[in-house]
């Protein structure tokens, strides 16, 4: 009981939020590279290039030369056994990756100094937020010319509404950092020039701020603006606060370079200090804690026809308690029954092995027989309990689809009910008459494509798709009477979700507002009741 505590303790589960382009797949590929997993950095940069490699089960992915969807690395540092979920980083993200949030304990927010905050930062910031998980930030791309640090903080202050606490800060002057302060340690480290790219680990000199040596090395100018920096941010900044970092109400900042490993090596330490480990999840039957000894998980995302050769269909899961061993017999709450775990896959910088354990905070992959779905719960026998639905997150893109041939409808119904189940799109339906065809909702438009591409290679079936000029949706509750009878609606259109709930498609905010202040009877959320 308590080795298994201390396991869990030392599990570090965690995704890497940022807008394309910020360096996410270079960072991941460093901290691989610290954590010893991989040799030579450039293994997971070649992931882009020669993506084939490892997933040429979908095409599209080779296409684009983008990743569609997550799996997860896992390496140990310093004792700690590190998962760390790889999302998306395409500009049309996906539902899949707010998914991949739900399984994160933490999230690390990855921000171009150049840049500052993006677009889908804010976006997955917002996401993060709403589940209350620690959101820690990493300034990426210091080697080059960027944004002040201070301007920085205010920036993600005023755009992300979070306070920003830097636990180091960039020596030196912006273009050529040499090294950062550590501001618990009073410390600072430099940094060697990096001759090889960042390839390998990089090599620093870390002594006192106050130490003569070091105020020499850096030149009299440097030293003296570092000083006032730190003089400042203890006077005019926050006090670190951990209750708040844990709250998600404070983000720890860090400064570094994922291409040059500037920063990586102090950000990665500090980061595995800080990040919370397995906490407990809230099941129908309360709060299930991560050290009991029984078993528990839910899956989180389902990867299909990874291999086209196979068919087969992966569900990932997430652990939250117990330990988890090759061929135990699980409850799956949403079918009722009782199923076997025989060959669970982990992955370890894109291999997949099969493993004999696993305990919360870890990730594996199941062979699905076609019946789990997105949020699922698997419990040990007996027990009997369900996880927390899981969020659906409000579609902003619409389309009508149809089977090109009518003839294929018996396929058509077939592919979209199972990607309906993954969690491919989410799917409506026209409420006034039975139509032939589906309103289909996404997060981002590449859903659309992996929707069309697997519809025809896995289920044979062309689609006829017509993208609708609506961006939001708000499900409708109240009377029936006065939702069936609402006023001023010309402009949307009425459909019905699977579970036969109200919903209406307009274009835009302002056009909700204009509807819901003339049907006073009827209430517009944002998602659906109850999820
Ligand atoms: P992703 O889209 O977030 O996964 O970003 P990538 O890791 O693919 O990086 C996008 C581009 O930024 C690539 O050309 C990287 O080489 C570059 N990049 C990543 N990190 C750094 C960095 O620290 N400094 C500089 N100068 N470029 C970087």
């Amino acid at each position: 009981m308590e080795e298994l505590e201390l396991t869990i303790n030392k599990r570090r589960t965690f995704a890497i939020i940022s807008h394309p382009d910020a360096g996410k797949t270079t960072l991941t590929e460093k901290l691989l590279l610290y954590g010893g997993a991989i040799r030579l950095a450039g293994s997971v940069k070649s992931r882009k290039a020669a993506k084939h490699a490892v997933s040429d089960w979908m095409e599209i992915e080779k296409q684009r030369g983008i990743s569609v969807t997550s799996s997860v690395l896992q390496f140990d540092y310093d004792g700690y056994r590190v998962n760390i979920l790889d999302t998306p980083g395409h500009q049309d993200f996906s539902e899949d990756t707010y998914r991949t949030l739900m399984a994160a304990d933490s999230a690390v927010m990855l921000i171009d100094v150049a840049k500052g905050v993006e677009d889908q930062t804010k976006k997955l910031f917002h996401v993060c937020r709403q589940r209350g998980i620690p959101v820690f930030t990493f300034v990426n791309k210091l080697d080059r010319y960027g944004k002040n640090p201070f301007e920085l903080m205010e920036e993600i202050e005023q755009v992300l509404g979070i306070r920003a606490y830097p636990m180091n800060w960039p020596v030196g002057i912006d273009g050529s950092y040499v090294g950062v302060y550590n501001r618990q340690q009073a410390q600072v480290e430099l940094f060697a020039k990096d001759g090889a790219h960042g390839q390998s680990v990089l090599p620093s000199t870390m002594g006192s701020v106050s130490d003569p040596a070091f105020r020499e090395l850096l030149g009299e100018s440097v030293h003296a603006a570092l000083c006032e920096d730190i003089e400042l941010l203890d006077m005019a900044g926050d006090a670190f606060d951990y209750d708040l970092v844990a709250a998600g109400e404070l983000t720890p900042m860090f400064f570094g370079s994922a291409m040059t490993n500037f920063g990586v090596r102090p950000f990665l330490e500090e980061f595995l200090k800080l990040a919370p480990a397995p906490v407990a999840r809230i099941s129908s039957e309360g709060e299930i804690n991560p050290a009991s000894e029984e078993f528990s998980a839910f899956v989180f995302k389902i990867q299909a026809n990874m291999n086209p050769a196979h068919r087969d269909r992966l569900a990932f899961i997430r652990i939250c308690s117990g330990k988890f061993t090759r061929g135990m017999s699980v409850y799956h709450a949403q079918s009722g029954k009782a199923i076997k775990l025989a060959q669970p896959q982990q992955f370890l910088a894109q291999e997949r092995t099969i493993i004999d354990e696993a305990y919360p905070g870890d990730i594996i992959g199941l062979f699905d027989p076609g019946i789990f779905g997105i949020g699922d719960t698997l419990c040990q026998e007996g027990a009997k309990f369900t996880f927390q639905d899981f969020p659906v997150f409000p579609p902003e893109q619409f389309a009508k689809v149809q089977p090109k041939d009518t003839m294929k409808r018996k396929q058509f119904v077939k592919g979209m009910t199972q990607l309906t189940q993954e969690g491919a799109v989410q799917v409506f339906r026209q409420s006034e008459f039975a139509s032939e065809a589906f309103i289909i909702g996404v997060v981002g438009s590449l859903q659309f494509e992996v929707l069309e591409y697997r519809l025809k290679n896995e289920y044979g079936v062309e689609l006829l798709m017509d993208r609708l000029s609506f961006s939001v949706a708000r499900w409708l509750t109240g009377d029936e009477q006065a939702i069936k009878s609402m006023k001023s609606i010309d402009s949307g259109m009425m459909i019905r979700d699977i579970k036969d709930r109200p919903v209406l498609l307009l274009s835009n905010e302002w056009a909700i507002r204009w509807v819901s202040e003339r049907n006073p009877g009827v209430e517009f959320l944002e998602i659906p009741p109850n999820s």
